[in-house]
């Protein structure tokens, strides 16, 4: 604990935010990608602290709120069958589907279980050679390199009985969508720094020359979004547009070489739908052909299901930085994370959760109960 308290000492976050104050003369926006720094940022109240001129709108990075409700259904009808056992991690559980979510399936009599890490998964599948074991394999490119990994392994132990469902996406194709709408207000980024551990910052300095917007790979911790910010903010000052790595840390130009050859070997780019924008080119990864007999949306003919997202939810909003969750007629009332309507609200890093947690004695209804509050995550 003693070195995360390095990052939240008071007196240095102070000298920061002094430090914005000086350096801030007009109002900028910048969006943070990532929902663990969207948590960060509300727990902490930094976007209180910062001066008025600077807004801090909440990007698409939460790996469970992007998910496509039809990928939800897919995963609800593999697990329904009787030959499977379908391993997720905790919080896909409570997301919401057509009209049940996994748990109502475990209940039910569904063999759903919660594992660390997709390599628990493939060991279930060892020892148990009379089940299908699929794994619900979504995220960034933070937990794709393990899912990678979970394949690469099955092909070599020949554990046939094991396959992924897949729905990776990736940051920059998403950047490249936020910067190309024409209701993006976002002047700059602070960049996932967990992402740029895995892949580096070299797919970065193009979005920034292109978009001519400041791009800052920032970590998670009170001082380290101050930081970023403080780079940020310094940048849109003096007219710069420049990739900045202020997360050294864990963050080397090139990345995780060893993580990106597992990627390059197992997975394809390919298109990708995110809950509630629409589909992104290029902005995910499928299993490439050579692994394709573990895609389980194959082996299980799951291809076709389609699903329209719920009308009430506006979580694409919220996703994509043009609506504050407490903006969403729905919430704290209709929606809560006892009764969720969108995967913003499950998550814990879902924008919806951050500010029900957090904030919903200032912006939701006051009857709200902690005891609610206390179920997420
Ligand atoms: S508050 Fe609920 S309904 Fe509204 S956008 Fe968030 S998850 Fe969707």
């Amino acid at each position: 604990m003693r070195y995360l308290e390095e990052f939240r000492d008071p007196a240095l976050a102070r000298r920061l935010l002094d430090e914005i104050h000086a350096t801030v003369t007009r109002p900028w926006a910048l969006m943070e990608v990532c929902g663990g720094q969207t948590h960060s940022i509300i727990r902490h109240g930094i976007d209180q602290l910062l001066p008025a001129e600077v807004e801090l709108i909440h990007g698409p990075g939460c790996p469970v709120c992007v998910t496509p409700l039809e990928v939800i259904d897919k995963a609800l009808a593999i697990a329904s069958r009787p030959d499977v056992v379908f391993c997720s991690f905790g919080d896909m559980l409570r997301v919401p589907g057509t009209g049940r979510d996994l748990f109502r399936v475990k209940g039910a009599g569904g063999d759903v279980r919660v594992v660390y890490s997709p390599l628990d998964a493939l060991e279930i599948a060892r020892r148990t050679p009379g089940k299908q074991v699929v794994f619900f394999g979504i995220g960034f490119e933070t937990t794709a390199p393990a899912n990678a990994m979970a394949v690469h392994q099955a092909r070599r132990l020949g554990v046939r009985n094991f396959s992924l469902l897949v729905s990776h996406v990736r940051v920059p194709p998403a950047i490249e969508a936020v910067m190309s709408s024409p209701r993006c207000r976002v002047q700059g980024f602070l960049a996932a720094g967990h992402v740029c551990s895995v892949m580096g910052v070299g797919e970065y300095p193009e979005l920034a020359e292109r978009f001519r917007v400041p791009i800052v790979v920032t970590g998670f911790e009170p001082l380290d979004i101050l930081e970023g910010v403080r780079r940020t903010v310094r940048q849109l000052e003096r007219g710069e547009h420049r990739v900045e790595n202020a997360y050294p840390r864990a963050v080397r130009d090139e990345g995780n070489t060893a993580a990106l050859r597992m990627l390059a070997e197992v997975f394809e780019v390919t298109d990708r739908a995110w809950r509630g924008i629409g589909t992104i080119p290029a902005s995910g990864w499928r299993l490439a052909e050579d692994y394709r007999e573990f895609d389980a949306e194959h082996r299980f003919a799951v291809t076709d299901v389609r699903t329209l997202e719920l009308a009430a939810c506006r979580s694409g909003e919220v996703l994509q930085g043009l609506l504050k969750p407490y903006e969403c007629e729905a919430f704290g009332t209709a929606c809560t994370p006892r009764t969720p309507l969108g995967a913003t609200m499950v998550s814990s890093e879902g924008a919806c959760a951050a500010y029900y947690l957090y904030r919903r004695l200032a912006h939701g209804p006051a009857a709200t109960t902690g005891k609610e509050a206390s179920s997420v995550g």
